[in-house]
């Protein structure tokens, strides 16, 4: 999953990113609202998050010309007590919201649970044959038996579970699990997809030529 972070403060910044990495996340940032809304438009990503007060473009600014054209699922990052802004985010069209300084790990729990409905996704854990995958935990067991994937290896199964059943072009899947700052020669993807394969039996994921991938 690709992520846009907009916020301004740096120190912040760096420190949401390197966990929403450390969770498997591919993550591009943007640091003033014009940079934050031009990226938004120009790129699939999973979900946004977005900082209310952002020097030029605020974030409610972006929010609404983003929603002139995009669905992206948006994580609005507001100021505590400030449950004006929490109404108006959600009347102006953000997902969710969380209130600053926020819980890290209810912000990713939040951020997982809007990424799933966007997919139309409502449980936390998929079945698919014999492999079972919890969302929340980002574990996968194969016929009951844990299965150790890296932080790629699971992203890729996940995007490809959520999207089970229809092929997901290299394209997209290119554009989902890495960021801008991924600097992976072309074949990468294809040595996640065989080690996959390995762990989780060859049928797993089924290669359909000139198209892409998918899971049945
Ligand atoms: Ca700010």
């Amino acid at each position: 999953m690709r992520l846009l972070s907009v916020e301004d403060e740096p120190d912040l910044l760096a420190s949401l990113s390197q966990a929403l990495r450390e969770d498997g996340y591919a993550v591009d940032t943007a640091v003033v609202g014009d940079d934050g809304l031009f990226k938004a438009q120009n790129t699939h990503y999973d979900a946004v998050l977005l900082d209310v007060m952002l020097p030029g473009l605020d974030g409610w600014m972006v929010l609404q010309r983003l929603r002139k054209t995009h669905k992206t699922p948006v994580l609005m990052l507001t100021a505590r007590d400030a449950s004006r802004d929490r109404v108006r985010g959600l009347d102006t069209g953000a997902d969710d919201y969380v209130v600053k300084p926020f819980d890290l790990q209810e912000l990713l729990a939040r951020l997982r649970a809007l990424i799933r409905r966007a997919v139309g996704q409502t449980r936390s854990c998929l079945e698919i044959h014999e492999v079972q995958i919890d969302m929340s935990t980002r574990l996968v067991r194969r016929s009951g038996v844990l299965v150790e994937l890296t932080a790629r290896e699971y992203a890729l199964v996940e995007f490809l579970a959520l999207h089970r059943g229809t092929v997901v072009t290299r394209t997209t899947l290119y554009e989902h699990l890495f960021d801008e700052d991924d600097n992976t020669l072309s074949n990468l993807l294809d040595v996640h997809v065989s080690n996959v394969r390995k762990k989780l039996g060859h049928e797993f994921i089924v290669t359909r030529r000139g198209h892409g991938y998918c899971i049945e």
